[in-house]
């Protein structure tokens, strides 16, 4: 497994975009790519030359490791010609691109939930750099009639005592805006007087364009300096990405911090490529000039043809190779039915049906524009532009029909909370007249639950829990003097409290605090029913996921980890089958038979089932849910999000794959009515599982080995679909009371089933839904007639 960070980290976009376009373009597709994120001319060629000489004089061993100090020395230079600014050696340093600079620099400057303020649209990177080094990302918007310059009260108004530093990116990748010397003054006098850094981005520092006279941030004055570093590189000036040199400038302590990082992260960057790129900062800069005019050129070009767009407006940039257009006036719109939602839906729209490659503003911070690059020839901008337009213009209003609402609820609490089922008396006590005291007329909801015959009392000032209790169950009798066999507190807003739960067996109380999840709560309830029915009808209770074919069950149960739900989702296919519970089974031995109720009136179901049976998804579209997931942000399914057909962005209002967590409580004679749901069955077989790549796929179990299997509650394979499992007595989660006594019970019932039943253990790593029909095929004919 990946650490958490590397889990959560997002790919850069722009590459996964450009490797896209680039795969697309191998299959022989005619893809224009306008996501580049470099330009698209050749290194100068004294510059390659260079590297060359470096080359040939074996050059080619580690160097000093914040770079040789000629290269440094370029570098003063440069900064000096350009921008009147004095640094020494210790002050500069060269890394493996600007990428790594700045990297390092974060590294460098931030302690864990030190804030540092990112102006939106914003370079994707920053905010990942930030997160990586356990800070803290604040994100300010700024407007596009401000043309996506920050401005200092916006600036101003972010800042707190946590705030460490500013980036500031000048010019700006994605909007192309520069900002002009008294916007960076304004800024200036913000920053000295909150006394944060400013970490000046000034990679397009020569991409400008309109005679625009671009002033680096530390060269506002000696204070400012101080407290700016920044943050240049050979990749955009000198179309060099592929050498990756960039460097940084500022405070000595700060350039020392960062090269005791980089010598334990890249050590020196390449030695050839530092003396290539001290001829490009040393040499002849008109190959920078004829860049900068052909940019112009082509910037005018691809501007007016956005503007001739009625709905689009874009900003026009005064510097890099970015315009960013606000396209959200397509957003609602449709091709073929599919309607587009945010940036993310246009941009998988346009690289599908127009072929052309650009990058979605959301993944910059701002979802109503795409960033459509100009570092590609005349000849493709002109192609790419003619397709997007006819693209957007081929988009339809979308038919005015009824969308759905999901029924769904967020829940505040989504983990499963831990359980203290063994409570004293006293401690009952106190806990329940903790919550008598929170629970007030106003908002107080009760409700008598029917579950196999024992009554259980929800007492709740949670309306949601109330909600989805009177949905999963058949009520009791309402008898006003009608006492419980069970009572259940469910209150939120304790004090002081974590999300928890409590059972006290005598007197057959539940208590769950500060937790508005319904799973808990049903499980606690399950839990109290099964201490309560055993001990007083003899009846018992195990988990499983059962289902009936002709009069005859049958059940799979096994741990976490052995597809148990795959393989009875696969199994409900066959029409003979009728599903019976997924979850819970309550048992009676009767003659000789062994009698399995679902109890249930409505079965909560995790909503990613529909990945193995989909005509479930529009009965939940239906159904009461619960953290079904709304928004891409929330998607937890990162296999997924890596992928750019995402059903949120291309219309689709919610999505059941994206959480383990969602779920849904469904009616299930909805499904076929009475064809496809029995309430009683009797059971006939026990499949419990394991996982692994080995083992048969089937073998019959004698009783005691089955029994042995079932108490401990391990996997009996060697391998789980999803790492380690944690064994469970019987595999029953709701099961509140593990005592000696309670697990005796549990094995003399599971005896006498197993007395009574064909059990087999199914190797869920090899066996498929048709091995086990086959066997169930097999043993359901009559007796040989032999
Ligand atoms: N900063 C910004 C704003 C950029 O757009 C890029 C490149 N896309 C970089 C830094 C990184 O440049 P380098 O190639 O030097 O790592």
């Amino acid at each position: 497994m990946v650490s958490e960070k590397a889990n959560k980290i997002g790919e850069s976009p722009t590459l996964k975009i450009t490797a896209k376009a680039k795969a697309m373009k191998a299959e022989g597709i005619d893809v224009i790519d306008l996501s580049v994120g470099e330009p698209d001319f050749a290194t100068p060629e004294n510059v390659k030359q260079a590297g060359v000489r470096a080359i040939e004089e074996n050059f080619t061993k580690y160097t000093q490791n914040d770079g040789i100090p000629d290269l440094k020395e370029a570098i003063i230079k440069r900064l000096k010609e350009d921008q009147s600014l004095d640094y020494a050696k210790n002050q500069i340093i060269a890394s493996t691109g600007a990428k790594s600079s700045l990297y390092h620099l974060i590294q460098a400057l931030i302690n864990e939930g030190d804030e540092v303020i990112i102006p939106a649209p914003y370079w994707v990177t920053y905010p990942h750099a930030v997160s990586l080094a356990n800070g803290k990302s604040v994100i300010v918007p700024t407007k596009e009639e401000n043309g996506f310059l920050l401005t200092p009260d916006e600036l101003k108004s972010a800042v707190t005592p946590a705030t460490k530093a500013l980036i500031l990116n000048n010019p700006s990748n994605p909007t192309g805006a520069a900002y002009p010397r008294h916007a960076l003054e304004a800024l200036a006098e913000v920053v000295l007087e909150e006394d944060i850094y400013v970490i000046a981005d000034e990679i397009y520092e020569k991409l400008v364009y309109d005679d625009f006279r671009f002033h680096s941030f530390a060269s506002l004055g000696q204070e400012i300096k101080k407290k700016t570093i920044v943050i240049n590189g050979v990749s955009k000036t000198y179309s060099m990405t592929g050498w990756r040199i960039g460097f940084a400038a500022g405070p000595a302590d700060v350039i020392n911090g960062m090269a005791k990082i980089q010598s334990h992260s890249t050590s020196n960057p390449c030695s050839i490529s530092q003396k290539a790129s001290l001829e490009a900062l040393r040499g002849p800069q008109y190959d920078v000039s004829k860049m900068v005019a052909e940019f112009q050129r082509r910037r005018n070009y691809a501007l007016m043809r956005l503007q001739s767009l009625p709905d689009v407006s874009c900003h026009k940039p005064q510097g890099a190779f970015y315009l960013f257009p606000n396209f959200s006036s397509t957003y609602g719109k449709e091709f073929n039915n599919t309607a587009i939602r945010n940036s993310y839906g246009l941009a998988y729209y346009l690289l599908k049906e127009a072929r052309v490659a650009i990058v979605p503003g959301d993944a910059f911070g701002a979802d109503d524009c795409i960033r459509i690059s100009y570092a590609t020839s005349m000849e493709n901008l002109e192609k790419g532009l003619d397709r997007i337009i006819g693209a957007v213009s081929a988009l339809k209003t979308a038919k005015k029909t009824k969308r759905i609402s999901l029924n769904n609820f967020q829940t505040r609490v989504t983990a499963s909370v831990p359980v203290d089922a063994s409570i004293s008396i006293n401690m009952r006590d106190a806990l329940v007249s903790e919550m008598e005291d929170t629970l007030s007329f106003a908002n107080y909801f009760e409700w008598n639950a029917n579950i196999n015959g024992v009554i259980v009392q929800l007492r709740t000032n949670v309306s949601h829990l109330n909600d989805f209790w009177i949905e999963n169950w058949y009520p009791a009798q309402l008898e006003a003097d009608l006492e419980p066999h069970g009572i259940i507190y469910a209150v939120e807003g304790i004090a002081g409290r974590e999300p928890r739960a409590f059972y006290n067996s005598e007197t057959k109380t539940g208590i769950l605090v500060n937790t508005d999840n319904y799973s808990p709560l049903r499980s606690l309830a399950l839990g109290l029913v099964m201490d309560v029915s055993e001990r007083l009808f003899s009846t018992y209770t195990f988990r499983g996921m059962s289902a009936d074919r002709n009069g005859q069950g049958f059940v799979l149960i096994g741990p976490k980890g052995t597809k148990k739900s795959e393989l009875f989702y696969a199994l409900l296919q066959d029409k003979e089958l009728r599903l019976h519970s997924n979850d819970i089974l309550f048992i009676r031995f009767s003659g000789g038979r062994v009698l399995a109720d679902s109890i249930e009136r409505k079965l909560l179901i995790p909503t990613q089932v529909v990945e193995f049976f989909p005509r479930l998804a529009p009965l939940f579209d239906n159904s009461k849910c619960e953290n079904v997931i709304m928004r891409k942000d929330n998607c937890q399914d990162s296999d997924c999000l890596r992928m750019d057909d995402c059903r949120l962005d291309r219309g689709s209002p919610f999505c059941y794959t994206a959480s383990k967590k969602s779920v849904s409580l469904l009616d299930p004679y909805w499904i076929e009515g009475s064809a496809k749901h029995i309430k009683r069955t009797q059971l006939q077989w026990i499949f419990l599982l394991r996982f692994d790549t080995t083992s048969p796929p089937a073998v019959k179990m004698e009783g005691e080995d089955a029994l042995r299997i079932l108490e401990s509650g391990e996997n009996p394979g060697s391998l789980t679909a999803m790492g380690p499992s944690t064994s469970q007595p019987f595999y029953n989660p709701h099961l509140l009371l593990t005592s000696p006594e309670r697990i005796d019970y549990q094995k003399n019932f599971f005896r006498e089933l197993l007395e009574h039943t064909h059990c087999y253990l199914i190797n869920s790593g090899v066996a498929t839904a048709e091995d086990i029909q086959q066997l169930i095929e097999r043993e359901s004919q009559p007796e040989n007639d032999e």
